[in-house]
C-alpha cells in the first residue's frame, strides 16, 4: 500500500499553538520533511517527536520531489511541515503536493495556525471577504501596481518583513491614499505581539518615528 502526504500546520512563535492531531501525526509518520530541520527541532524536542527529518526547500525540491516519492510509493507516510504555520501558505510544498496527487498518492491536510488567518481574527477589520496577496513584488512602482490590482471589496492581507514594512506602507498610501485604515500585527502569539490600527499615514508616522523596526508582520487594509 502507498504512504501519505500529511500537511502539518505548526506554530508562528507560541509553542503550545499545535493541534492534538497535529502532534500525533508527527509521531506517528515516518520521515518528516521540513523546510528548515535546525528550526524545526526546538519545536520537535517540545513534544518529544523524534523523527527523521530530511530539508526540503525552494532550494532542493526538484531533487527531493523524486525522493519523497519513492518513500510514499514504498508505503511510507510522510510529515510536511514548514518554519512556521501552514506548509504552502508562502512556504515550499506546492510542487511536491501537485506531484504527489499527480500519482495518486493521497494528501491529507492537518489544520492548525496561519499567521494570516491569526491577524484576520483580531484585526476588527471585515472578515466576511478577504484576499490574501502575500509579499508584495520588490520596488515603488511595482508594488504600486500589484496593489492597484487587488483594490475589491475584500479586507486585503500581505506578509512583510521588517526591513521593507515602511516602504510597503508607503506604497499602500501611494495606492490607495493616505485615509484608507489599515491594521499592523506584529510577532503575533509571540512575547511582543501588537497590533496597530489607524489610518495609513498615521501609521507610517508611528513606524517612521521608530529607532529600529522589528519582528514579522501582516498588514491587512480595509475595503475602500
Ligand atoms: N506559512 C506561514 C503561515 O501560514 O502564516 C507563512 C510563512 S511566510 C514565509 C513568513 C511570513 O508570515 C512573515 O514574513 C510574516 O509576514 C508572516 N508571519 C509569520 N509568523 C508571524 C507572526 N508570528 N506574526 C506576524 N506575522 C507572521
Amino acid at each position: 500500500m502507498k504512504g501519505k502526504l500529511f500537511v502539518v500546520a505548526t506554530p508562528i512563535g507560541n509553542l503550545e499553538d499545535i493541534t492534538l492531531r497535529a502532534v500525533n501525526t508527527l509521531k506517528d509518520v515516518d520521515v518528516i520533511l521540513a523546510e528548515n530541520p535546525n528550526h524545526s527541532r526546538r519545536l520537535l524536542q517540545h513534544y518529544d517527536i523524534n523523527k527523521k527529518l530530511i530539508q526540503y526547500n525552494e532550494h532542493n525540491e526538484q531533487r527531493l520531489i523524486g525522493y519523497a516519492l519513492e518513500l510514499a510509493e514504498e508505503g511510507n507516510n510522510i510529515g510536511l511541515i514548514s518554519d512556521a504555520g501552514t506548509p504552502t501558505i508562502q512556504d515550499p510544498g506546492y510542487r511536491l503536493i501537485e506531484t504527489f496527487l499527480k500519482n495518486d498518492i493521497k494528501v491529507v491536510p492537518i489544520p492548525g495556525v496561519s499567521a494570516a488567518i491569526a491577524a484576520l481574527s483580531a484585526s476588527g477589520l471585515p472578515t466576511d471577504k478577504f484576499l490574501f496577496i502575500g509579499f508584495l513584488p520588490k520596488g515603488p512602482i511595482k508594488k504600486r501596481k500589484f496593489l492597484k490590482n487587488y483594490d475589491t471589496d475584500a479586507t486585503l492581507i500581505i506578509y512583510e518583513s521588517p526591513n521593507r514594512v515602511i516602504k510597503t506602507l508607503e506604497a499602500i498610501c501611494d495606492a490607495f491614499g493616505e485615509d484608507r485604515e489599515i491594521v499592523v500585527a506584529r510577532e503575533l502569539t509571540k512575547i511582543y505581539e501588537e497590533f496597530i490600527r489607524g489610518c495609513v499615514k498615521e501609521v507610517l508616522e508611528k513606524f517612521k518615528s521608530k529607532d529600529s523596526i522589528k519582528g514579522e508582520f501582516v498588514i491587512l487594509i480595509k475595503k475602500a
